[in-house]
């Protein structure tokens, strides 16, 4: 009786010790005015694509480029990370190979020259950006597409294309340094998952029934640059909804190239592409995640801390961690811009 007694004094003890520490951690995620927002629901669903009048094949992303099925993760047995880091390899070659050779990723005897000896500078949707020229039939096409279809109540105002310094971090390396990406408005389609300031956006705390409402962007947009070999990065763990990048066929983007390889094994046999195995929804929790920061770009000013808590925010996961982040200034990463 003494002993039960004894026991339950104790477990009374330990209850109380992990309320306190549990109200530590709510009254800290107050005081630095942060809350780790949720991930917003994706509809897969496009509407029925139209009948392509364009001079670009309709095409989806090649499977294996996708990063969400070539990052390797903590939660992952051995021998799928071993796979996925040889897979990494090769879609470093084979950007390399297409799109120009950025510095210590890969093998510069890939491509003797950098991205930018691939660039162009073009006009798109009325603004300047610099893209692999390589890319510029598809973005072309996306255009026409947009025009016909989207209606002209959204004018994005900024673009950015082509950098010549890596925006991920953790050994990754974007998409934009090889031309192949673009982010459309990067101050109004919010990256909720990417840093702790975009993070206290409205529109990343409210919570919301699809991920289209923490953007400004029509869904029309999305939809159209998906059909032309563009993945959407608000697919993404990260919920980038401001960047496109190019994951079709370089080689297949005009009709008159023909249709690509991988639509025809795509057709043939469904499920069958290499790097099919798209990452588990049950491993979200401990991935090991290396933040690109879209919006370190619209937020001129980002300092030494921010930098280290985006890392932290995408890696971490967790609430305690994304409260660890600087309090947002509603300026720091352009988020005020929204005006929402
Ligand atoms: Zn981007």
């Amino acid at each position: 009786m003494r002993y039960s007694f004894a026991m339950s004094r104790r477990n009374v003890l330990l209850l109380t010790m992990l309320s306190s520490v549990v109200a530590l951690g709510a009254l800290g995620a107050t005081a630095a005015g942060q809350n780790r927002p949720q991930r917003a629901p994706i509809p897969d669903d496009a509407p029925p694509r139209p009948e392509n009048e364009t001079a670009c094949n309709y095409q989806d992303p090649i499977p294996w480029l996708v990063r969400e099925n070539f990052l390797p993760r903590w939660t992952q047995p051995p021998e799928e990370q071993r796979r996925r880091r040889e897979l990494q390899q090769k879609v470093v070659r084979f950007r390399t190979e297409r799109y120009g050779y950025f510095e210590d990723f890969g093998d510069p005897d890939w491509n003797e020259h950098p991205p930018r000896h691939y660039s162009t500078r073009i006009e798109w949707m009325g603004l300047p950006v610099r893209i692999n020229e390589r890319v510029v039939p598809a973005l072309r096409c996306v255009e026409e597409q947009i025009r016909a279809e989207c209606g002209g109540e959204y004018e994005p105002v900024r673009l950015s294309g082509l950098r010549t310094r890596n925006t991920y971090h953790n050994g990754q390396v974007s998409n934009h340094v090889y031309g192949i990406a673009i982010d459309v408005d990067p101050h109004l389609n919010t990256c909720c998952m990417c840093v702790a300031q975009w993070g206290d956006h409205p529109l990343c705390q409210n919570p919301v029934e699809s991920i289209y409402e923490r953007m400004a962007m029509p869904p029309c947009w999305v939809h159209v640059f998906e059909r032309f070999g563009f993945y959407w990065l608000g697919r993404d763990r990260l919920q980038d909804t401001m960047h496109f990048e190019f994951l079709g066929d370089p080689d297949h983007i005009l009709k008159t190239d023909g249709p690509a390889p991988h639509m025809a094994e795509a057709e043939g046999a469904e499920g069958d592409a290499e790097g099919e195995d798209a990452a588990d929804e049950g491993e979200e929790e401990a991935a090991a995640e290396p933040a690109e920061s879209d919006a370190e770009e619209a937020s001129a000013g980002a300092d030494v801390d921010e930098a280290a808590s985006m890392e932290a925010v995408a890696a971490g996961e967790t609430a305690t961690e994304a409260a660890s982040a600087p309090p947002a200034t509603g300026g720091g990463c352009g988020c005020s811009a929204a005006g929402l």
